[in-house]
């Protein structure tokens, strides 16, 4: 008879250990088939998963955002809509200029830049909103082939378009692009605050309009550390040549020769000439800056603006601060109908201030759509759509700082 708690006999220790090492592999046998299905599950669930998304705004950033989403491969349904009719859109003859950023991201979507009116200088593309908007339309119009693409030109994002069409077929994602002036946040009840916030710079903006120009996209021209002579508004010169360190203003001309945009800017500073012409009541000095500064950059083949064609101009009456108003709320979930918004481009963040590249802020807000789309059409629960909303969140507020840091010496002072 054995006694209690002696070892076994070799024998018996044997058949034990083999018992347990059985059991060992069988449990992790288990765990890795029921990992390796998970996987598969959801890989497959990862896979299939695909979510039905409303673009309501058809400028540059709508599109772009619509692009965006057709590509993510998540995407069973994308309608998009805008108030203005197909012509409307098209004919916008403003230029833009796409920076090396925006030019990487929008080939990344598709974008053929072989194939649309517009010229290169440095990198930067610069076309016609109008030409850029069709160029775009069509890429998506090729995509109704494979997805459900449906196009709503001349059709208003309103409460009564919300009853008619989507109160009982919402779809998991929104994205509301419409402008600066856009009301599409009010109808979803998002909240129309914005924070502004001074990009401690000072600028004027200017405009010279002359009908028998061309119309033909043209590379923007920047000139840097100009000084302007106003002595003859009785201001002491001898007196501002001596401030150190000298506040030098950076000046950018852009547009085509037809619609010509002259934007002047400088850091905020208390020099005497920035008080100047900040504080100064008579207009007529900052037509004279503006009038000197473009007869002095403008391009060779360009016509002068003289004392006859001066009333072509256009312009701010004296410096401002340049202010940047950003949305409080720039992504939002709609509780019970399991909706997903987001606000992008002018009418999530515009500034006060026309540096000619508005297009390019517009387009960096959309650089985490597209992770948002896979995150929302992967989720399993809200809380993975919480968190996918939060990384948009941040990626918004990043973008405003960046800009705030930096935007004003990438698109004026270097
Ligand atoms: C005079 C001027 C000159 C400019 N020059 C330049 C330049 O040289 N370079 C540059 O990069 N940028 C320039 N800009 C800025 C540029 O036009 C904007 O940055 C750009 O258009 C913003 O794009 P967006 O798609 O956010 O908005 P938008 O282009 O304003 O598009 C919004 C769209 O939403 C639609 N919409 C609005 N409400 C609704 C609704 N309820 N339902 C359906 N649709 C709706 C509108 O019809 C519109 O088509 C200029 C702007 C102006 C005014």
């Amino acid at each position: 008879m054995e006694k209690a708690g002696a070892p076994p006999p070799p024998s018996l220790q044997v058949q034990y250990e083999s018992l347990a090492l059985e059991a060992a592999l069988s449990t992790l046998l288990a765990v890795a088939l029921y990992s390796a299905l998970k996987m598969s599950v959801d890989g497959i669930r990862h896979w299939r998963a695909r979510v039905s998304v409303l673009v309501v705004g058809a400028g540059p950033v709508g599109l772009t955002a619509a692009l965006v989403a057709v590509r993510s491969g998540k995407v069973l349904k994308l309608t998009l809509l805008d108030e203005r009719s197909r012509a409307a859109l098209l004919c916008r003859a403003q230029q833009i200029a796409l920076d090396p950023r925006s030019v990487r991201f929008l080939l990344g979507l598709g974008v053929d830049f072989d194939n649309m009116e517009g010229c290169w200088e440095q990198e930067h593309f610069f076309t016609k909103i109008g030409v850029f908007q069709e160029h775009l339309l069509s890429i998506l119009e090729q995509h109704k082939r494979r997805l459900a693409v449906h196009i709503l030109l001349g059709t208003k994002f309103s409460d009564d378009f919300l009853k008619k069409n989507l109160v009982s077929n919402w779809p998991e994602i929104i994205v509301l692009a419409d402008g600066s002036r856009g009301e599409s946040s009010a109808v979803l009840g998002i909240s129309p605050e914005y924070i502004v916030e001074s990009c401690n710079a000072y600028g004027a903006n200017a405009v010279i309009e002359r009908p028998d120009q061309r119309q033909v996209p043209t590379p923007e021209i920047r000139a840097h550390s100009l000084y302007f002579d106003l002595s003859a508004y009785g201001m002491d010169m001898s007196a501002m040549r001596k401030e150190s360190p000298k506040p030098g203003f950076h000046l950018k001309i852009y547009g085509t020769f037809r619609n010509r945009y002259l934007a002047l800017a400088c850091p905020a500073s208390d020099s005497k000439m920035v008080r100047f012409l900040r504080h100064t009541l008579n207009s007529s000095i900052m037509k004279n800056v503006f009038h000197q500064s473009f007869n002095a950059y403008k391009m060779d083949i360009e016509p002068r603006v003289n004392e006859l064609t001066l009333h072509h101009i256009q312009c701010s009456a004296r410096l401002f601060e340049i202010m940047l108003s950003h949305r409080r709320v720039t992504a939002a979930f709609i509780d019970g109908d399991n909706v997903v918004v987001t606000v992008e481009g002018e009418a999530a963040r515009v500034l006060n201030f026309d540096t000619g590249c508005g297009v390019n802020l517009g387009l960096i807000g959309l650089e985490s759509t597209e992770e948002l789309i896979y995150k929302v059409a992967t989720a399993m629960d809200q809380h993975d759509i919480f968190e996918a909303l939060a990384a948009k969140i941040r990626h918004s507020k990043q973008v405003v700082e960046d800009f705030k840091q930096n935007g004003l010496f990438t698109t004026m002072f270097e």
